[in-house]
């Protein structure tokens, strides 16, 4: 009689032992530890994906690094250009990529309609969640015009999928056993896997529940095998936690070649599709989506839509001109100071760091000596997006300002600078990008740091200011930038 294996994971980062902990050795963190029967002794060794002889003889050899050839992996175009965009330039052949994101933020929506829309390729979409008659429907509502062949009005707004053929390729399976599921793509074998998502898989090598952290990272573990041994590339959807974290197992981001995830909020309509680790490409790319009812639309020019259009200048309101990955991006930064109605201000931060914000206010009490500290202070960022360039600090402290003094920024006018905790303008990286993407939009001015430019604005000779037909003001210091706004 065989006995029954039982292992102790902590579901934060997935760490394994023997016994029960209190505290993860790994990350730290309390009472993470759950008990996972890995095996029960008797399970029959059924092959998860099988290995065949050819791969198994063909070990590598010491390579001399002169004799390495290099060529540019080949990678699979998408109809979706912000989708290759994020991949760094396509899907790599045999990549296995991780795309998170929060339940109910529109994963399998982007995944599927990405399988629908693969030309000529044969895409196998495996649900565990769904079953194949729901999938339908929401293929349906995906591309109606195409599914019911009708000329349709209003194709041209979903450019994915109206403008190419539907994959008559695409092939649903709902299954969450792993050795069922390498069955059926042995028979089939498709150019591409879809997996929705990972924590439904279980594998009969694992006694665990679905979901548990030895079968997600068996299951994790069987994909990557099938997509090495035979270059298929494998998308994995993977549910978040609140905290942030792939489901507690962490331990999947190192597994895959590829972390992308999808965010933004469930009540607006835009979509970030981020890089969070590439193997085959930047890790600091970024895709901007809308969500339709039809599907979800590429943003090619996210500036435009995050700027709201507005006749007149409002106190409390500016533009930072911010680059997410290696595109720049101007979005609308609001703030409302307000006197204090308790005896606690508040303090609230929609898609900014919080205690980035108190920084800038004690920076803005100490250095230029407004008084905020009973004040009720909001700050948001349009779009429901979130942004972690420190470029943004000069417009929020701008617009915190603007709001207190109940004057309006100028009209037109963006800022690019970082605020130091001397009250100082830091230099802020490819300045030069967001001068022109201020300027393509139609600016009158942007603040930058003068230490952006070259030996402290004495040599004007590398960047050349003059080409650009905005206004540059070059500022060192957060008074300078109020003394030229407000006089
Ligand atoms: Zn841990």
């Amino acid at each position: 009689m065989a006995k029954t294996k039982i292992a102790y994971f902590c579901q934060s980062c997935g760490f394994e032992s023997a016994k029960w902990l209190g505290k993860c050795p790994s990350c730290q963190q309390w009472n993470t530890f759950v008990e996972e029967i890995i095996d029960k002794g008797n399970t029959p060794s059924v092959p998860t994906w099988k290995v065949t002889s050819n791969t198994q003889q063909r070990a590598n050899k010491p390579v001399q690094v002169a004799d390495i050839t290099f060529s540019e992996e080949h990678r699979m175009q998408t109809p979706d250009k912000e989708f290759n965009r994020v991949l760094g330039g396509g899907i790599v052949a045999g990549s296995l990529v991780l795309i998170g994101g929060e339940p109910g933020i529109g994963k399998s929506t982007l995944m599927l309609q990405l399988a629908l829309n693969m030309p000529n390729l044969k895409v196998l979409y495996v649900s565990g969640e769904e079953s194949e008659r729901q999938i339908k429907m929401r293929a349906e509502r995906l591309a109606p015009e195409v599914l019911s062949q009708q000329s349709s009005v209003g194709s041209q707004k979903l450019n994915i999928g109206a403008q190419s053929e539907i994959n008559k390729g695409c092939f649903i399976l709902t299954e969450t056993s792993t050795q069922n599921i390498f069955k059926q793509i042995e028979a089939l074998e498709p150019d591409l896997v879809v997996i929705d998502s990972i924590q439904t898989l279980h594998s009969s090598h694992i006694e665990s529940t679905p979901g548990s952290v030895s079968q997600v990272r068996e299951c994790t573990a069987e994909m990557l095998r099938f997509a090495k041994e035979t270059s298929t590339p494998v998308f994995l959807i993977g549910h978040i936690t609140k905290d942030g974290m792939i489901a507690g197992p962490k331990i999947l981001e190192h597994m895959v070649d590829t972390v992308l995830q999808f965010e933004g909020d469930r009540h607006h309509v835009y979509r970030i599709l981020r890089t969070v680790k590439n193997r085959f490409g930047s890790a600091s790319e970024l895709g901007i989506y809308e969500m339709l009812g039809e599907g979800l639309r590429e943003v090619s020019n996210p500036s435009e839509i995050l700027l709201s259009q507005r006749d007149e200048p409002l106190s409390g309101i500016t533009i930072s001109a911010t680059l997410e990955g290696l595109r720049p991006m101007l979005i609308e930064t609001q703030a409302l100071v307000s006197t204090s109605a308790y005896g606690t201000p508040q303090r609230t931060a929609t898609g900014f760091d919080t205690k980035r914000m108190s920084m800038l206010l004690a920076v803005l009490e100490k250095r230029c000596g407004f008084r905020l500290g009973a004040k009720d202070v909001f700050l948001n960022i349009t779009g429901g997006i979130r942004v972690e360039d420190p470029a943004i600090d000069l417009g929020l402290a701008a617009a915190i300002i603007s709001s207190h003094e109940d004057m309006p920024i100028p009209f037109k006018t963006c800022f690019a600078g970082e605020l130091g905790l001397s009250g100082e303008i830091r230099a802020v990286n490819r300045v030069e990008q967001r001068i022109a993407e201020a300027q393509k939009l139609g600016f009158n001015q942007i603040f930058i740091s003068k230490y952006n430019l070259p030996s402290g604005g004495q040599d004007k000779k590398r960047m050349d200011l003059s080409r650009y037909d905005i206004e540059i003001k070059i500022v060192s210091s957060i008074e300078e930038v109020f003394g030229q706004l407000f006089g």
